[in-house]
């Protein structure tokens, strides 16, 4: 049931940051780490030390996990499956929903179940107003140690699919990488400018600011799977892209950002979009390879 006491595998910086919240809470954590060290402090500041994965497990019908990957996982319950019978596992390390699916029946076969975590912020948001993670599996499992997860972070349940919670993590780090790397790029360009990245961050953040307002509009069009030129048109934005690039290679930086974009607008134009929205890319995208 909703007890306050849980066990947590896993001591990287968010396990840390995860422990010494559920400890400041009043909650009895016990804890196993493959290096042991990460725990002295802990223990000191209340927490129980696991000697084993088994015992880590038998202290609670809850365990939560912050591991690097799904296969550390695997590592770690391998030779303690028989502790495994009738526990819920909340994993909150992040990897692929097919890779996620894969563990929620690899612990239905040992009786156990699976909630599947991607947390959205860094170990300094743990336990602050704001944050949030996206959870997914049994709901009822959800439910039972909802109260729980809360001391982490706030909490978006996506559904009973394990892989979903991953399918929306994975969705955020699209974004947020490429968006990043747009970041970097257009500042080693305004650098070449001599323009420095404090002076680029009032328009890097209005840019950015703007993209929400462009989504929305966009929105219902793509739903619809529209993409009509009457606001923009896909060659118009190729001219665009073709003079980011140039302004790079002028700039002597590296454009291979901005060709990779290019290269995909130009297959857009191949396949015949010319006329249509830049958003029409979606369905250049969603093709399959050749
Ligand atoms: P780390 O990679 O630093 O955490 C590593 C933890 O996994 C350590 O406890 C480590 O043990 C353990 N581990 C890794 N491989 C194995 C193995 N083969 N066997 C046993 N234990 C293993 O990650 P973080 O703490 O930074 O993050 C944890 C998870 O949270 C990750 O999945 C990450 O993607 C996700 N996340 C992290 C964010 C961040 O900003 N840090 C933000 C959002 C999500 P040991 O101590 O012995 O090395």
């Amino acid at each position: 049931g909703p007890s306050k006491s849980v066990t947590l595998i896993g001591l990287g910086p968010m396990g840390q940051a995860m422990a010494r919240v559920l400890l400041d809470r009043g909650y009895a954590v016990t804890l196993w780490n493959r290096t042991p060290g990460k725990v002295e402090e802990l223990v000191r500041q209340g927490a129980v030390r696991a000697e084993t994965v088994g015992g880590a497990l038998d202290a609670n019908e809850l365990t939560i996990l912050s591991l690097t990957d799904y296969d550390a996982m695997y590592t770690i319950f391998e030779p303690a499956s028989e502790q495994l019978a009738g526990k819920t596992i909340v994993n909150l390390s992040s990897d692929t929903p097919a890779n996620a699916r894969k563990a929620a029946e690899w612990l239905a076969d040992r009786a156990a179940r699976l909630v599947t975590g991607g947390v959205q912020v860094p170990p300094s948001g743990i336990g602050q107003s704001g944050s949030y993670t996206y959870y997914s599996g049994p709901r009822e499992a959800f439910e039972v140690y909802k109260e729980t997860l809360k001391v982490l972070t706030g909490t978006d349940y996506r559904g009973e699919d394990p892989g979903l919670s991953m399918v929306y993590y994975q969705i955020q780090m699209d974004m947020f990488w490429t968006s990043m790397l747009s970041y970097l790029h257009a500042l080693a360009l305004a650098e070449a400018n001599g323009i420095s990245a404090e002076q680029l961050l009032p328009y890097a953040s209005a840019t950015l600011s703007s993209l929400p307002g462009f989504i929305a509009f966009y929105t219902p069009r793509l739903d619809e799977g529209l993409h009509p030129g009457d606001v923009d048109r896909l060659a118009m934005g190729m001219a665009s892209v073709q003079h980011v690039v140039h302004t790079a290679e002028d700039a002597g930086i590296d454009a291979a950002l901005p060709a990779a974009v290019l290269q995909i607008f130009r297959r857009g134009m191949d396949q015949g979009y010319a006329g249509n929205s830049f958003t029409s890319l979606i369905e250049t995208f969603k093709a399959a390879k050749v």
